[in-house]
């Protein structure tokens, strides 16, 4: 087996925001997907508590889910243009009539529609945002960079 390497594309609002849940307090907010998609974040604080985790574990569950649908959708497309290839020469050699059903490919959303109405908040220490809710924005927000807060 050979390993297949292939980008699948992370859901994002309209302004580039990827919505994330802290494991710790279980607030969701939103990050810029430029970046926390930079290698060098590793880990982020929550907006919302405060508490440093490491990237993978803020993606909610619906997001995975999308991720794993486009993943899915890869696989189809490359298994139909693979073995459809292969049927084709064994259906030439006039000794076996094969065809291949592919399963129908769920549609891919392009826009992902969050879960909570959320409001930008902006930080002049990083030069980031994040987008979180009216409520939290009201309590204040830690820098998911630095950590520092914003009151
Ligand atoms: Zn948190
Ligand atoms: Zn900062």
């Amino acid at each position: 087996m050979s390993i297949v390497n292939f980008e699948v594309g992370i859901p994002v609002d309209s302004d580039g925001y990827i919505e994330m849940e802290c494991d710790f307090c279980k607030n969701r907010f939103m990050l810029p997907s430029n970046t926390f998609q930079k290698e060098e974040h590793l880990h982020f604080f929550c907006p919302i508590c405060g508490l440093p985790n490491k990237t993978n574990t803020f993606y909610c569950p619906e997001v995975l889910e999308k991720v794993e649908q486009s993943a899915m959708n890869y696989m189809y497309k490359e298994v139909e243009k693979t073995l459809g290839k292969a049927i084709k020469s064994i259906n030439k050699s006039g000794f076996i009539k094969m065809s291949i059903d592919i399963p129908k490919q769920e549609p891919e959303k392009e826009l992902y529609t969050p879960a909570n109405e959320y409001e930008v908040v902006g930080f002049d220490c990083c030069n980031t945002s994040v987008k979180v809710q009216y409520i939290d924005k009201e309590i204040g927000v830690y820098c998911p960079l630095c950590g520092d807060a914003k009151l």
